[in-house]
């Protein structure tokens, strides 16, 4: 065994290291052909915040530099009765129309915040009631004072509020929940629909919340489901068997569509499974190296030191597999 800790402490020193090196992955394409119905599309052109109407200052016209950059191209999908999907592309949120008021989840950032609010005031007149959180990551909850300005209750699990209120320098375009639910489920009933929120336990950041829409026969799942792509590359602020476990009681679950945060807007509720079988394919095969004599832990100084090839058409596979893999070595020899 001690031979191993040294081994483990070697290669996590040149693993470390290596990592420190690797230039950032190209971007992920996924071309996956998503076979669930589509009642209607919403195309919204992107355009700015200045854009939007409101007088802004004089340097709008200044601006030009701004035709340097690509805009992203913002999309709405209608996944069931008045359940949205909204995004680029990259990253999606989602939004619920009643009679009573529209339900956001996740606000991203403020421009994203800002052209979600125009995609709503596409398809209702509705004023915003509430923006719930999925989890504590400011690159899905930023931006929400667009819709707190119009009086919108931010929601979100007692775990997210106490991380966000005791992080040591707090990102000033995050804002803080209105209001917190605690436990496994809490349902939020506006305007005769109901948004059930489940917590599983650890699974990626804090107080990560599985949305379901009971009468769409959907849910909303971000960063723990992203279809047909490996783990994001070294899985930051996951807890692998956690995430497994989560996955299993998200399978128990009554849904028909799984709406994405990321690669794809939407897909059918297989791809919780194949999420799920993933990881547990990636974590026997780190036992089936042990026991073929192999060191499993030349992921470190190596990524490519492991196979999968199920999974070889998946986006990310070639450069960030390995570092999935010392993601899950690490939470074998640390506990976390
Ligand atoms: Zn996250």
């Amino acid at each position: 065994m001690n031979k191993w800790i040294k081994i483990i402490a070697i290669l996590m020193v040149i693993g470390i290291f290596l990592a420190a090196c690797t230039s950032e992955p190209e971007q992920i394409e996924v071309t996956r052909v998503v076979e669930v119905e589509v009642t209607r599309i919403v195309e919204v052109e992107a355009s700015t915040a200045a854009d939007s109407g409101e007088e802004t200052n004089d340097s709008s016209e200044e601006d030009s530099d701004e035709s340097a950059f690509e805009q992203p191209s913002f999309e709405t999908v209608e996944v069931a009765d008045g359940l949205y999907s909204f995004g680029n592309g990259e990253v999606f949120g989602a939004f619920m129309v009643t009679d009573e008021g529209v339900i956001v989840m996740d606000s991203v950032n403020a421009i994203f915040a800002t052209q979600m609010r125009l995609a709503i005031m596409s398809v209702t007149d509705q004023p915003i009631r509430y923006l719930i959180y999925s989890h504590n990551h400011w690159d899905h909850i930023a931006g929400g004072q667009v819709f707190k300005d119009e009086g919108a209750i931010v929601l979100a699990h007692r775990d997210i509020h106490n991380w966000l209120m005791n992080h040591p320098a707090p990102n000033p375009d995050v804002v803080i929940p209105d209001e917190t639910w605690d436990g496994e489920r809490h349902d939020v009933v506006l305007g005769g629909k109901t948004v059930e929120l489940y917590h599983f336990g650890p699974s990626h950041g804090e107080g990560m919340t599985v949305f379901r829409f009971p009468e769409e026969n959907s849910i909303f799942i971000v960063d723990i489901v992203v279809p047909e792509r490996v783990g994001f590359p070294y899985m930051p602020d996951f807890t692998p068997r956690g995430w497994i476990a989560t996955l299993y009681a998200i399978e128990e679950l009554e849904y028909e569509n799984v709406m994405f945060a990321h690669n794809a807007a939407f897909g059918p509720r297989s791809a919780v499974t194949e999420q799920r079988e993933f990881l547990e394919d990636l974590t026997n095969e780190l036992f089936a190296m042990m026991e073929r004599g192999e060191n499993p832990f030349e992921v470190f100084g190596n990524p490519n030191a492991i196979e999968l090839p199920k999974y070889q058409d998946w986006a990310g596979y070639d450069v960030w597999l390995g570092l999935n893999a010392q993601r899950i070595l690490l939470e074998m020899i640390m506990g976390h």
